[in-house]
């Protein structure tokens, strides 16, 4: 029988962002409608996804990551009768937003639990993945940093031990990687757009955690104009050896799409190549380990956003039918790009760099302590 990939959906979802421009806004809202166009037009949501409807999660699961004085800000932004900046100008809250925030995290939670209750490895959540929230604190567009509510209730309901978080947005996982900066249990590996001046402006190859941590927090810059050649090299060698090093029950992929391209607000020149292909060594990997995989939306503010992410749930499925393939290919096909062979080359050693780092805590030696 064919295993269909569980694709959490809210009309909902096609309705709401927090940005405060309502272009990014609307730009947002279009590709989640159109990314559900694509599922239909190409019979994928006849024959190998399967809708499953979000819960709205309690309150009480965001003070799990974040504190209570933030918390009772945004309960107050959400009764205040018009919308207003949260950070420093990047994020808005607006009437009633926390019950879209908690429809978001309690998707990813029924996800979850709807993989372990089917044995399934891999399930995916077009929205969410707002990566850039602290503990204290919003920013560029998150309000809240689901991906570490997910680890939490992952935590609390599983008692699992280890997590990793995988994140290919164009833009660092700055936010995740501050909430579990001191956390051994917690794996964080970062692809981003790195350039003077570019938002967040964190995410250095030399940012790898603090105390015991140290090696678990793992960064990849990419120069602005990274190609799919470079990216995927990097990919393919980091990610499944890190996973099979830190061996996490749970992997948490913030999918990203804002380094295609076409983005408006990305720096990278990749296609649906590297997210195509991104996804399915994720979704490989996580098989082979034996672990759950939530893939999360991310950014992607593009024409071609909705395509990238075809092309994420594509590599998340295992078979799917010949003429659905046919189908699906003929919106996902493009030229993948190349790279300068030193970029390659670079990335290359800073990646065994990484590994080692990760190899030595994982091996509980410090050798620089
Ligand atoms: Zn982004």
């Amino acid at each position: 029988m064919q295993e269909r990939l569980p694709v959490s959906w809210s009309e909902r979802f096609t309705q709401f962002f927090f940005s405060s421009s309502d272009e990014l806004n609307r730009a947002w809202m279009e590709r989640m409608r159109a990314y559900y166009q694509l599922l239909s037009e190409t019979g994928l949501l006849e024959c190998c996804v399967e809708l499953v409807e979000p819960r709205e999660a309690p309150l009480e699961h965001i003070k799990w990551v974040h504190d209570d004085e933030y918390v009772e800000m945004l309960v107050e932004a959400d009764r205040l009768p018009a919308p207003i900046t949260i950070d420093y100008g990047d994020t808005r809250a607006y009437p009633g937003f926390l019950r879209d925030i908690l429809l978001l995290i309690g998707g990813e939670e029924k996800l979850l639990d709807h993989l372990v209750e089917k044995g399934a490895v891999a399930g995916y959540q077009p929205f969410g993945g707002l990566h850039h929230a602290a503990r204290r604190r919003a920013a560029g567009f998150c309000p809240v940093n689901d991906i570490a509510v997910l680890v939490e209730y992952a935590r609390r309901r599983y008692g699992w031990k280890r997590y990793a978080v995988v994140d290919i947005d164009v833009h660092h996982g700055d936010g995740t990687q501050s909430i579990y900066w001191e956390d051994p249990n917690v794996l964080t590996i970062s692809f981003h757009g790195y350039a003077t001046g570019f938002y967040p402006g964190t995410g250095r190859f030399d940012e790898l955690g603090g105390g015991e941590a140290k090696g678990t927090k793992l960064n990849v810059p990419l120069p602005p104009g990274t190609g799919d050649r470079a990216f995927l090299e990097a990919f393919q060698r980091l990610v499944p050896e890190a996973l099979q090093l830190f061996r996490p029950q749970l992997i948490v992929a913030q999918l990203g799409v804002d380094g295609h391209r076409d983005d408006p607000l990305g720096i990278l020149l990749l296609t649906t190549t590297s997210y195509y292909n991104a996804a399915r060594i994720l979704r490989e990997t996580a098989e082979k380990l034996g672990a759950k995989l939530v893939g999360l939306g991310g950014g992607g503010y593009g024409a071609r956003a909705a395509r990238a992410m075809l092309a994420e749930t594509l590599g998340l499925l295992k078979h799917v039918p010949e003429d659905v393939a046919r189908k699906t290919h003929r919106y996902i096909e493009e030229e993948p790009t190349s790279d300068p062979p030193q970029r390659v080359e670079q990335l290359r050693s800073l990646v065994e760099m990484l590994l080692e780092k990760l190899e030595e805590a994982v091996s509980g030696e410090s050798g620089e302590e």
